[in-house]
């Protein structure tokens, strides 16, 4: 009995080194391959440095957000992708619900990045932070008169406000987090105002509402900060100019109020992926603290590592109080949210 008990210990014990032989691809991880929807010039610099740190090699496919889903949907079990990439926990939750991702079982990270800034199955993980903000035309509105995005839909505000389509995740995971916040009532109430006070039918991105505000064709905006901060921060005069005629302001930051609405870039691991170990020792490396202030002072975002410094142009818009909304939710209200907004008639 007990020798037959050893043979087999032997035999597996065998068998195991002969495993661990045969799959040296799963052993050693030494590339990972990654599909963003982050512009490469915004993610490469800090991809070699942790090549040059781990000898991990990485290869990086950069595309649409929503086009690169789709391809790793098509994929399935046979994408190269380790990892996705992308902006919005809207569409992080998207890419979880069409089962192109896996949980990340990374729980050391847990404790560097905020829960209500990942996703509450362990399907991604955000590593920036963006704020939905309101930015105004100082020359004619006083920042007295701003206080929420509830306020926008007021009658003062008729004809004064530009924001881009409804089919913008972006705007959809705002009104998802106002359904979490206030519920379907007041959330039909507020869209109804505010479609009701557009200056124009919503048309082009999130630069483009700040142009409009600088150039008077609308009072105020709803855009996500990073523009503008990018904008400020172009070699182009032109956006240079209009980024300085105007002006941010962090909204619903009273006692009682949600906070400004934010949002996160994250990564997620793919169900695929054939190099799991290395795809989360790269997300452990863009949550050091020094990738998390190189990717957000390039990115112009926040980290979302907390006590880590924010660049120049971001500290002069002063700190802010965020929403604490645990994030999977703008994910789980989007069809919600977008039913919604049809009904209030935005475009
Ligand atoms: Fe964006």
């Amino acid at each position: 009995m007990q020798y037959r008990t050893l043979l087999r210990g032997l035999l597996g014990a065998a068998l195991g080194l002969q495993l661990a032989f045969t799959a040296p691809s799963q052993a050693q991880n030494t590339e990972v391959n990654i599909y963003s929807a982050r512009q490469e010039a915004l993610i490469k610099p800090l991809l070699d440095r942790f090549t040059a740190e781990t000898g991990i090699d990485v290869n990086l496919v950069t595309g649409d957000g929503d086009a690169l889903l789709t391809r790793l949907r098509n994929e399935g079990r046979n994408s190269p992708a380790d990892l996705l990439l992308t902006t919005d926990a809207g569409r992080l939750y998207r890419a979880q619900e069409a089962g192109v991702l896996q949980p990340l079982g990374a729980p050391e990270l847990d404790a560097l990045v905020p829960a209500h800034l990942r996703s509450s199955e362990d399907y991604w993980i955000g590593l920036s932070l963006r704020a939905r903000v309101i930015v105004y035309a100082p020359d004619r509105v006083d920042p007295e008169e701003l206080s929420t995005y509830q306020a926008l839909a007021e009658p003062q505000w008729k004809g004064r406000v530009c924001i881009r389509s409804s089919s913008n995740i972006y705007n959809q995971s705002l009104v998802a987090s106002f359904l979490a916040n206030h519920g379907e009532e007041e959330t039909m109430a507020w869209l109804e105002g505010l479609v009701g006070n557009f200056a124009r039918p919503p048309q082009g991105g999130d630069r483009d509402q700040i142009k409009a505000v600088a150039v008077g064709q609308c009072d105020v905006a709803v855009v996500n900060s990073y523009y503008l901060g990018g904008m400020l921060r172009s070699s182009e005069p032109e956006e240079r100019a209009a980024a300085d005629a105007v002006a941010l302001f962090w909204p619903n930051q009273a006692e009682g109020e949600s906070g400004t609405h934010i949002n996160i870039s994250g990564a997620g691991l793919t169900r695929a992926a054939k190099n799991p170990d290395a795809a989360r020792a790269l997300i452990r490396f863009l949550l050091t603290a020094e990738s998390q202030q190189w990717y957000a002072e390039t990115n112009n975002e926040y980290p979302v590592r907390e006590g880590i410094p924010v660049s120049a142009v971001l500290s002069a818009w002063g700190e802010f109080r965020g929403d604490t909304l645990d994030v999977t939710e703008l994910g789980q209200r989007n069809a919600d949210a977008v039913m919604a907004m049809d009904r209030a008639g935005w475009k």
